[in-house]
């Protein structure tokens, strides 16, 4: 294993010291290496309270975050695409005693007041004696914001060893995987899974810097068995499939395609299967949580679907007045509670929030609706607050809308809401970005669309378009933002 897995005398075992770790770009680390830059580290800020991690897309920021784990110290990984409020925010919140950054990085100056250690990915020091304890926080973590401002949820070691080694179980990933990675690293996505977890596996990671499909290309070209993405990534894989060979030949060498993060739209994991021949497998996870279900390696990668269960993770479906639903009919819907050592143990500073998470029995409220198919797979129907409409005394998900929007020739990007109606209770929106702006599809085309795919009562009763969707930095629609568009 690599310097998550140490052995009782430091550092990596010898057999692996000289195995690749971390390439980012033209810069790799040796796991020899890595365990000398994040040891050196990891004696420079022994007793450091909390460190934050300037997060950019560089081998600095790995070396960051393992020499912290090495110390025993939780780090508090950045944005660096945040904005000044959004930073003072997590900086007041958080009350790091320093920030960790590449050494060329420009900091803004809201983190001005904060002690600055420069990262040296070349020093050599020795790895030292185990510091911390399993529920010790390895992590602060701040979620999307997607549905209100960031918390910061405290991730504790347990949760990060125990969530890498249920994915190692159900992905088959070992040592000898190779990842191509393109994700930022300021969120669990592309920090936990996609850089400790192959380091724990003994497996390398390429890291892109910025994703492209040809970067892809040339990674699984040259030996890369896995890619994470999440949904916007296939989805341009998806949009550039048709017009080159080079790429469907690439992506149906790879032994695994994950995405995360959002639900990934039916429409793009049809059309990634059917040039490639692979499909994409999807797993369900939260900040909060770290990763709750996914769809195994040897298992049946259907679309819209998440899969089953992690090893060690309790799932249950539970209705509005706390019921439990027992049935597997891939129709009665709840929401998702889970579970298990994978979790974390609070929000920073959110007492409040953190109680109301939780249920007496220790489950944690996902916020996440789904409905269970009769095999066990869990399909995800959207989010509580934004993508469950209530009209005409039916509850209708966005998700299965929008994907049949997706579906649409004429659309290349869809988000569907609710909005009050006198009548309906709620009417169902939907919000387009038309694939030729001179001739959108019209509103009653797309009514009709939706009403013969899926059933009448489904379709939209107003469509807006716009150039594009309020998107974050992981690519999520930002649904709380589509009214002010
Ligand atoms: P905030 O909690 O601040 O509103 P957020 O929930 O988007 O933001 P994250 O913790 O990054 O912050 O995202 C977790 C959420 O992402 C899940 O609750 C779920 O809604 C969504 N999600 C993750 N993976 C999937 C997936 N495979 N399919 C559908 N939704 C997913
Ligand atoms: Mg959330």
């Amino acid at each position: 294993g690599g310097p998550g897995e140490r052995s009782e005398t430091g550092g990596p075992p010898d057999e692996v010291r000289g195995r690749t770790a971390l390439r980012f770009g033209p810069r790799t680390l040796t796991y020899g290496e890595l365990a000398g830059a994040a040891g050196a580290l990891a004696a420079r800020i022994a007793g450091a309270g909390r460190v934050a991690v300037w997060a950019t897309p560089e081998l600095e920021t790995a070396v960051a975050v393992t020499g912290a784990l090495l110390a025993g110290v939780a780090a508090v990984p950045l944005n660096p695409k945040s904005g000044e409020k959004e930073l003072a925010h997590i900086l007041s919140d958080s009350a790091p005693s320093l920030v960790l950054a590449a050494p060329g990085a420009e900091l803004p100056p809201v983190l001005g007041e904060l002690p600055r250690t420069d990262v040296d990915a070349s020093a050599a020091g020795p790895v030292p004696a185990e510091r911390a304890a399993d529920g010790d926080p390895a992590l602060v973590v701040y979620t999307s914001g997607t549905t209100g401002p960031p918390k910061g949820a405290v991730l504790p070691r347990r949760a990060l060893a125990t969530t890498l080694d249920a994915l190692a179980d159900a992905w088959r990933w070992t040592g000898d995987d190779v990842l191509v990675h393109g994700l930022p690293l300021f969120h669990v996505h592309g920090l936990v899974l996609g850089v400790l977890g192959p380091l724990r596996r003994g497996g390398s990671v390429r890291h892109l810097g910025r994703f492209s499909p040809e970067g892809v290309v040339r990674e699984l070209n040259d030996g890369a068995t896995m890619m994470f993405g999440v949904p916007t990534m296939y989805h341009r894989l998806a949009e550039a499939l048709p017009d080159d060979p080079e790429l469907a030949k690439a992506l149906g060498r790879a032994r695994l395609l994950v995405s995360g993060s959002a639900a990934l739209p039916v429409h793009d994991h049809e059309r990634i299967a059917a040039a490639t021949g692979r499909r994409v497998i999807e797993r369900y996870g939260m900040t909060e949580t770290l990763m709750n279900t996914s769809v195994r390696a040897d298992g049946e990668a259907r679309a819209g679907t998440v899969g089953v269960p992690l090893p060690g993770v309790r799932l249950r479906l539970v209705e509005e007045d706390g019921t439990e639903i027992t049935a597997y009919d891939g129709e009665t819907v709840g929401e998702i509670q889970v579970r298990g050592p994978n979790l974390f143990t609070e929000y920073l500073n959110r007492p409040d929030a953190t109680a109301a998470a939780f249920t007496a029995d220790g489950f944690f409220r996902t916020g996440d609706m789904a409905v269970r198919e009769p095999d066990g797979y869990v399909r995800i129907v959207g989010r509580k607050a934004t993508d469950l409409i209530k009209s005409g005394g039916y509850k209708i998900g966005a998700g299965e809308i929008e994907n049949a929007l997706l579906e649409h020739p004429g659309v290349r990007e869809a988000a569907v809401t609710g909005e009050p109606d006198a009548d309906l209770g709620e009417r169902i929106v939907a919000w387009i970005v038309p694939a030729d702006p001179q001739g959108p599809p019209s509103a009653g085309e797309l009514a009709d669309h939706v009403a013969r795919r899926l059933a009448p009562h489904k379709r939209p009763r107003v469509v807006r378009y716009l150039e594009a969707l309020p998107r974050n930095d992981m690519g999520k629609i930002m649904k709380r933002a589509l009214a002010d568009a």
